[in-house]
């Protein structure tokens, strides 16, 4: 933040079952240079936490999974102070072992997305004039360790065993996988699949912030079952079911980040001194 106070620290990307009960919950709207994102912001605080949430399919739920803005997403959670972000998904598991209600804290990607905006460092003028340098990122580990320890904690404390690690698969969709790349998928020893991890991880690290998934399991993925493979329903019952656990979880990891100032992990220097060409907001 340069000119004002931050509004909020931490940024939970969820839909509105993870705030819309806070008391004093503030709408924001944010512009950036990338566009509109999902939807406003919604500031509310946790245990003395400023947190903002963005509903990543915004409100009404009516952005599919390669429509939304992940830039001006995640630009925009910056932009009003947030450094550290939680990242809810609901995903499905590629091996049997991990069944409808497993909550699972990734710990790699692989990204099978086709279409999506992934950088801010593509050497294109923005609309504002500002031209990006060219910059490379390291993404060998691309969650924040810290926040997936938060996570992790918080789970077992609430008495959700969670699975620690795996790699989240993420499809470009709206589709769901056909049985023979899910089976390829499980073969390779991934955990999960979903279709909005990526490039949400990429553009937080760009942006250096702090960025894990918490992954809820609402189905097995068409290669890891014999039935009649996903269904949106489905996957729409079994989140239902889960949300408020989730959010009991969600709660209470964001509670055990640490603060803003005082992040010892590799994020905050995740540019490691190249020249952006732009202004962080
Ligand atoms: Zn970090």
């Amino acid at each position: 933040m340069s000119e004002q106070v931050a509004q909020a620290e931490i940024g939970v990307i969820g839909g509105s079952g993870f705030y819309s009960f806070l008391d004093d919950v503030a709408e924001v709207t944010v512009e950036t240079p990338y566009g509109q994102p999902s939807d406003s912001l919604f500031l509310g605080e946790i245990a003395g936490r400023r947190i903002a949430f963005l509903p990543r399919h915004g409100r009404r739920h009516h952005l599919s999974p390669h429509r939304i803005n992940y830039r001006a997403n995640l630009w925009a959670l910056r932009s009003v102070g947030v450094r550290q972000v939680i990242a809810p998904c609901a995903v499905g598991g590629l091996q049997p072992k991990y069944g409808p209600g497993t909550l699972l804290v990734p710990d790699q990607l692989v990204d099978r997305t086709k279409s999506r905006q992934q950088t801010y460092f593509d050497g294109e003028p923005r609309p504002d004039g500002a031209v990006p340098n060219i910059v490379h990122v390291t993404f060998a580990d691309p969650y924040c360790e810290t926040g997936r320890q938060a996570s992790l904690k918080a789970a077992r404390e609430y008495g959700w065993e969670p699975v620690d690690g795996g790699t989240m698969c993420v499809v470009e969709g709206p589709r769901f996988s056909t049985r023979a790349e899910s089976r390829w998928h499980a073969a390779q020893g991934w955990a999960v699949v979903g279709m909005t991890g990526h490039p949400e991880a990429i553009l937080a690290r760009e942006l250096e912030l702090c960025y894990s998934s918490l992954a809820l399991v609402t189905d097995l993925d068409a290669g890891a079952e014999t039935g009649e493979g996903v269904s949106h329903e489905e996957v729409l019952r079994v989140f239902g079911e889960n949300v408020g656990r989730l959010r009991e979880v969600l709660f209470d990891a964001v509670t055990k980040l640490p603060s803003n100032d005082e992040r010892h992990c590799a994020c905050p220097d995740a540019l490691g001194g190249q020249e952006p060409g732009l202004t962080l907001p």
